[in-house]
């Protein structure tokens, strides 16, 4: 047995269970392999061992009360994964899928994003099995008010700075901040994602959706095109989705589909224009079900399908809503339709054969902790405006968004080819954002 193979085991053993933890810590030791035997040094400081093992793991109680007057109990969480580069940074998830093994995956992937994002920012992540959807204003912000009453005591703008994912966006991060104001009596930059009159930056709800359209874009110029005239298939309706559609459109691409938990739809024309700001008002303000804009569009609603089966021809696909919602039966369809490029917009959305197949198809593949690391990088981008109290134009800040993740696709591109596997960017982006964090950890010896 290989020592990665080892290191797996005791991860699996030591995790009974949780499964999405026990897939992204796979992909990244296979992805390891070469630079241990390359650096006998890691292995002698079990730089592994302890990678794969969170610095802190805080669980707790969120009572509050519905609006019938009865008291509803979830559980709270935040994995504060890794420090060695800058302060805990990753989002909050509220959904009822809410567990360990769920928030250990995203917190573990987050290390190496943030390090391949190049700014100072170590990975966690957190959130809680509650269901936003269907509850008031009212209840969102006793439930919001209730969870920051703990968790306001673990986090710091130099400690750990949490952001939105999954059923965390302006409303939620809103209630929860002033919760974190009013416990602790300062305002100061603890959590990203914040309104924009209260500390929070341009570009930000834009950032990872334009960011993994951004991604794309440099996997098409390696390979002599772009987008323009491309049919894009796009997943999920949230906040990833609704921003790569609008940059896909911006760069003459034409995303046909969307979906929510419910099923998907298909729009031959296009989602453009009004239609795109139908989504918006549908999914941010009315918080309804993509099955209505079938409805007022008049075109197809496929009730429980997912989008990749859906179209006749295909160029780019980008999941954009959770994780493994893209599989290997899904992407030979993918491939057989002719799509030259994968992005993941979502955290880890592709399952681990179809992402091999797509590889070995010659399909260029974004993984996630790459292609949308653009929200993490924004929010680090909003850090930085917080910290010199200043706030950057629109312009600005999209310029540097870009730059970060031509950067990323150059890097993991770099370090795919060092290591003898050239064009896979999965390995590239495991290897480059681990080297990062592996040299800090060496550095600052056994703690
Ligand atoms: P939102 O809550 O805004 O949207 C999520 C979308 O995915 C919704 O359309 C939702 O449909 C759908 N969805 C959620 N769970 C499931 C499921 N189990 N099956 C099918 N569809 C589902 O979240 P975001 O857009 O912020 O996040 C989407 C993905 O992007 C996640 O993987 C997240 O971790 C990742 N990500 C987000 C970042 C950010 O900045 N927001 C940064 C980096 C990654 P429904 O409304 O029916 O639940």
């Amino acid at each position: 047995m290989t020592y990665t193979d080892e290191v797996m085991e005791k991860v699996i053993q030591r995790n009974p269970g949780e499964k999405e933890f026990h897939q992204a810590v796979k992909e990244v030791l296979d992805s390891l392999a070469p630079v241990i035997e390359k650096h006998p040094e890691y292995k002698k400081a079990r730089i592994l061992e302890r990678l794969v093992e969170p610095e802190r793991q805080i669980f707790f109680r969120v009572p509050w009360m519905d609006d019938s007057g009865d008291i509803q109990v979830n559980r709270g969480m935040r994995i504060e994964f890794n420090s060695a580069i800058g302060p805990y940074k990753g989002g909050l998830r509220f959904h009822p899928s809410v567990y360990p093994g769920i928030i250990k995956f995203l917190g573990f992937e987050q290390i190496f994003k943030n390090a391949l994002t190049g700014l100072p920012m170590g990975g966690g992540k957190g959130g809680c099995d509650f269901d936003p959807k269907g509850k008031s204003d009212n209840e969102v912000m006793r439930f919001c008010q209730s969870f920051m009453s703990e968790l306001f005591r673990h986090i710091g703008p130099n400690t750990d700075v949490p952001a939105g994912d999954i059923g965390v966006g302006g409303r939620e991060i809103g209630f929860m901040y002033g919760q974190y104001r009013k416990l602790t009596n300062r305002f100061e930059s603890v959590l990203t994602g914040k309104g924009l009159n209260w500390g929070g930056s341009l570009v930000r709800p834009e950032a990872t959706g334009y960011g993994a359209t951004y991604f794309a874009e440099e996997m098409l110029k390696a390979r002599g095109t772009d987008f323009k005239g491309k049919t894009v298939v796009i997943s999920g309706s949230g906040n990833v989705a609704q921003y790569a559609v609008q940059k896909v459109n911006q760069l003459g691409g034409k995303v046909v589909t969307l979906s929510d938990s419910s099923g998907s739809i298909y729009d031959p024309a296009g989602i453009t224009g009004e239609k795109w700001d139908f989504i918006m008002d549908l999914k941010n303000v009315k918080r309804g079900r993509i099955k209505e804009y079938a409805e007022k569009y008049g075109v197809q609603y496929f009730e429980g399908k997912r989008p990749w089966t859906l179209v006749d021809k295909v160029d780019v696909a980008m999941p954009c809503a959770t994780q493994n919602e893209l599989d290997l039966e899904e992407a030979k369809v993918l491939v057989s339709k002719g799509c030259i490029a994968v992005s993941e917009g979502a955290n880890m959305p592709t399952t681990p054969d179809a992402a091999e197949y797509f590889v070995e198809n010659k399909v260029s593949f974004g993984p996630g902790k790459a292609a949308n690391a653009g929200g993490v990088a924004t929010s680090g981008l909003e850090m930085c405006q917080n910290h010199i109290g200043l706030s950057w134009t629109f312009e600005e800040v999209d310029k540097q968004l870009h730059q970060i993740m031509v950067n990323i696709h150059a890097n993991a591109a770099k370090a795919a080819e060092k290591y003898g596997q050239p064009g896979n960017l999965i390995v590239g982006a495991n290897i480059a954002g681990f080297l990062k964090v592996a040299d800090a950890m060496m550095d600052q010896g056994l703690i």
